[in-house]
């Protein structure tokens, strides 16, 4: 299922399963929105090895919790769950979305690591590497891809393991609720009766454990995997708006 075909966004987050994105990077995506940034998602698989809930169902929780995110584009993949592989075709596909939608940021999930659970599920490690290697293909003019190259400027994983520190983290406390809501929509996944476990407990413990990182109550964190190009120091501290002042105290302080 594919919705808004080639609209052009600003940041694409990949999924291997169809509430990866809502728990990796739902109070950013709810955030980006507020900003004015278009966002987009692609869910790889259709998550029919999950305990809870069946496809159908599934399809219909990702779709509530695109709408609940803002997000203005949604594709949900069949690419099989616990099958997923970062080969030659799953790469092209992936490709091909960050083709048609042009985004600066890519976000998906951590690619190495390996004791099993949520941070190295193999789907999710899969996911971050089909990720990574489609926003190399985006770029290569041969590529036998319909929509022409496009350049990603920045890859954010999510689903970090206990060992990578996190690069940075967003504060999400004002999109928390809304964040909330948005898991919720999968409710075979994180309000099954069938399932014992406490998941959106364990969520927002997640996102107080980044938030006391920075001095907030909640937060999502990310990392990078290569050097980050930076113009403008200042851009990371919030308040790149301030060069066209300096560029203006500049001149008067020439003319004295
Ligand atoms: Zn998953």
């Amino acid at each position: 299922m594919t919705q808004n075909e080639y609209e052009q966004i600003d940041l694409l987050a990949f999924g291997a399963h169809p509430d990866d994105v809502e728990v990796g990077c739902g109070g950013l995506l709810l955030k980006l929105r507020k900003r004015g940034y278009k966002t987009g998602i692609v869910v790889l698989t259709q998550g029919e090895m999950g305990t809870g809930g069946t496809p159908e169902l599934r399809r219909q929780e990702v779709i509530d919790a695109a709408e609940i995110m803002g997000a203005s584009v949604l594709a949900h993949l069949d690419m099989g769950d616990c099958r997923l592989e970062d080969n030659y075709n799953s790469r092209l596909e992936a490709a091909r979305y960050i083709r048609r939608h042009r985004p600066r940021i890519v976000l998906a999930p951590w690619w190495t690591g390996g004791h099993g659970k949520r941070a190295s599920h193999p789907d999710h490690l899969a996911c971050g590497r089909i990720a990574m290697n489609a926003i190399n293909y985006s770029t290569l003019k041969k590529l036998p891809v319909e929509e022409p190259p496009h350049a990603v400027s920045g890859l954010f994983h999510y689903f970090l393991p206990p060992e990578v520190a996190p690069t940075f983290i967003v504060d999400i406390t004002q999109e928390f609720d809304d964040w909330i809501k948005a898991l919720s929509a999968h409710k075979s996944q994180f309000l099954n009766p069938e399932k014992n476990r406490d998941y959106l407990w364990s969520l927002e413990s997640m996102a107080r454990g980044y938030g006391g990182q920075i001095g907030v109550k909640y937060g999502q964190g990310y990392a990078i995997g290569e050097p980050l190009k930076i113009e403008d120091p200042f851009c990371l501290v919030g308040s790149c708006s301030r060069v066209p002042e300096f560029y203006q105290f500049r001149k008067i302080a020439d003319e004295s």
